[in-house]
């Protein structure tokens, strides 16, 4: 069976968390949770969330939630923020220093390329003292600086930072994380001369990726592949 894990979108509703830069944290906490709990079920986890829409849930009760379906783990998602509008980075708080902590805390830093805060005991912070399993709450950038702020308007920043915290959750609990960028494929129209085509390709990263044999097809040419040289020859 696979471990149950719940993922905490921080605030939420009424209560906006930090704001700044034109950014409200509890948006960005929910569309990382989101982000967070897909993957981990790409990856077989099973996952519980304390909210998925923009509703105030009090401390108490997400704790509730996790404590009552025996979660493997507790993952809260925040954004920092400052009076100090140079400060910046990423930290990761617990009860209690843990692997789980230091793994997610690891892979973010590895990936992301921003100041390294570490990993802080933190026992007055109620959804850390009061989960019955291992807790961690993710501090994902800096609301109040400039910088930070606008990597959290990035769509593929957050996706990054998402499979982070996945991979940070399937080293802990040696689940084999696997790749889970999907590839898709589309159709695309391509024209030679007066011939326009249609071919089915994979876009991957913003590339889109054509056979060989449809585009010597799309050219008039013919593809051979010569087992002897194992050659791929294109002939007119
Ligand atoms: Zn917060």
């Amino acid at each position: 069976m696979g471990k149950l894990i719940c993922i905490d979108a921080g605030h939420g509703g009424t209560d906006p968390g930090a704001c700044g830069n034109g950014l409200k944290e509890k948006n960005i906490t929910l569309k990382m949770a989101l982000k967070v709990g897909k993957l981990l079920s790409e990856c077989g986890f099973d996952v519980v969330y304390t909210r998925t829409k923009d509703i105030y849930v009090a401390l108490g009760e997400r704790c509730r939630i996790a404590n009552s379906k025996k979660c493997d783990a507790f993952v809260s998602i925040h954004n920092n923020s400052a009076a100090n509008i140079s400060a910046n980075g990423i930290e990761t708080l617990c009860y209690t220093k843990n692997n789980l902590a230091y793994y997610i805390q690891q892979n973010l830093i590895d990936e992301l390329n921003l100041t390294d805060r570490g990993v802080k005991e933190r026992k007055d912070l109620y959804v850390l003292n009061s989960t019955d399993m291992q807790a961690v709450l993710v501090e994902l950038g800096f609301i109040s600086n400039a910088k930070e702020a606008e990597l959290l308007k990035d769509e593929s920043f957050l996706d990054r930072a998402a499979k982070c915290i996945v991979k940070g959750i399937c080293k802990y609990f040696n689940v084999n994380y696997e790749e889970v960028d999907k590839m898709e494929k589309v159709k695309r129209n391509y024209k030679y001369k007066n011939t326009t085509k249609s071919f089915d390709v994979v876009n991957w990263d913003g590339n889109n990726y054509i056979a060989v044999r449809d585009l010597a097809e799309l050219l008039n040419k013919k593809v051979k592949y010569d087992n002897t040289t194992k050659l791929t020859i294109i002939e007119d």
